[in-house]
């Protein structure tokens, strides 16, 4: 049985740097996920630890920090069925020499560290990282708003 999820993802620093945000967007909605919310945002280093707490006590937790911190990111919320599970699936393996052909992270990331996107892994790590970055009212409900696919 499957639901309609949303899920928090992120255009690293690396990706926007090499000039990938716009071939992302548009494998990520021809992969049918709609953007239902969208910012950039230069994260301090206390957002940045904030958002990764979970990773504070591992040896790449400081050059990770100092990476994602190097410039913007693209933040956005995306909706599908089945979105959390079904992003991770088109972002691929964390390490991009481990990722399946044709995922993000094989496409368009750079090393272990500099891979391109982030996406939620949980639906408890969805909410979080999506109040991270955005209120509820600075979401656009999908099924009231956008044009019917024809
Ligand atoms: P994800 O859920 O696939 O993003 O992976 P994790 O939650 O395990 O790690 C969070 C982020 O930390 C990854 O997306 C990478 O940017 C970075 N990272 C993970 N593992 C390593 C590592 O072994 N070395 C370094 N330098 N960075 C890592």
């Amino acid at each position: 049985m499957t639901r309609r999820e949303r899920t928090l993802s992120l255009i690293k620093p690396d990706a926007i740097a090499a000039g990938h945000t716009g071939k992302i967007l548009d494998h990520i909605t021809s992969a049918g996920f709609q953007i239902i919310g969208l910012r950039m945002v230069f994260l301090s280093r206390t957002q940045a630890e904030a958002f990764y707490y979970m990773h504070r006590e591992r040896p790449f937790f400081p050059s990770l920090i100092e990476f994602m911190t190097s410039g913007p990111v693209i933040a956005f919320v995306l909706e599908k069925e089945n979105a959390i599970q079904a992003y991770r699936d088109l972002m691929g393996a964390t390490d991009p020499a481990k990722a399946a052909p044709g995922t993000l992270r094989a496409l368009f990331g750079q090393n272990v560290e500099k891979n391109a996107v982030h996406g939620s892994d949980s639906p408890e790590n969805a909410r979080r990282e999506i109040a991270f970055f955005f209120s509820e009212a600075e979401l656009i409900p999908v099924q009231s708003t956008f044009p019917q696919p024809v």
